[in-house]
């Protein structure tokens, strides 16, 4: 699943040279997630501005209005001016006068939604309830240490939850909480404030980091320019259940929180 550094990557893959250009036409494929919200037709003519992201959602703010995309489980976008015909897993494609933007999405659990603003209703929908973006000067460790203080569930699922920070996904917030010394099972309201401003210090850290290489993918992974997979963080734990811990040599454990398999060490990770 794409996490927060690799949409981060697929927006500056393609921002710079979409804005400015006109929207010639869009083409929809199958359903995605949720339906696009408006006639096709409305977008043809308008101007692509800027690029934003908000957690996993890229923002394209045009003259006609806002689109939201979201890559969902297995989505990835190709920007070009020479893309190969459209195949039965591009279920979202727009021609602009600097290129092609194509949603190439197999599992179809990501989706591209039209908002006539970002203050409409069906943006704040999508929007309203995200958390701070990790890598600004907006999340601090102390408002972060007083918020996870009104959590009563697993760190880790506050970190997944999104609504404290936003973009700390499976691999991420299983790192981070390796990085920070700390359990994931432990209730976030139990952390005390050297332990939670660690952890903060490790969300940066690991994030960071993730940007920096051009993202830690997955294989249905793919950036605007058309490279696909390329995984290069070397994880500490995550998925690398009963292999040697790289710090102290003890097998990583493996559990499952939520549906999703969280990985730690026991000795290096305490409760
Ligand atoms: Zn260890």
């Amino acid at each position: 699943m794409p996490e927060l550094p690799e949409v981060e990557v697929t927006r500056l893959s393609f921002a710079d040279r979409i804005s400015g250009a006109q929207i010639m036409g869009v083409q929809m494929g199958k359903p995605l997630r949720w339906p696009l919200g408006c006639d096709v037709s409305h977008l043809e003519g308008h101007t692509v501005h800027q690029v934003r992201r908000r957690g996993k959602y890229l923002l394209l703010d045009t003259s006609g209005g806002l689109l939201l995309i979201h890559l969902g489980m297995s989505g990835s976008l190709s920007f070009g001016a020479d893309l190969s015909p459209a195949g039965k897993h591009d279920h979202f494609e727009m021609q602009t006068t600097a290129g092609h933007l194509r949603l190439h999405d197999p599992r179809r659990f990501g989706a591209v939604v039209y908002a006539p603003a970002e203050d409409h209703p069906t943006a704040r929908k999508l929007l309203g309830r995200l958390g701070v973006e990790p890598l600004t000067d907006d999340f601090l460790p102390e408002g972060f240490h007083h918020a996870l203080q009104k959590k009563q569930s697993a760190i880790k699922q506050v970190l997944l939850g999104g609504e404290i920070v936003v973009g700390v996904g499976n691999i991420y917030a299983s790192e981070a909480l390796f990085l920070a010394g700390i359990r994931p099972t432990v209730r976030a309201a139990r952390l005390s404030k050297p332990r939670a401003v660690r952890l903060h210090a490790a969300i940066r850290t690991v994030l960071s980091q993730a940007l920096a290489k051009g993202g830690s993918t997955l294989k249905d992974f793919s950036n605007a320019q058309g490279e696909s997979g390329y995984f290069q963080l070397d994880a500490m734990v995550y998925d690398r259940a009963g292999l040697p811990c790289r710090v102290c040599a003890a097998p990583i454990k493996t559990i499952r929180q939520g549906q999703r398999s969280t990985f730690f060490c026991v000795n290096c990770q305490k409760p």
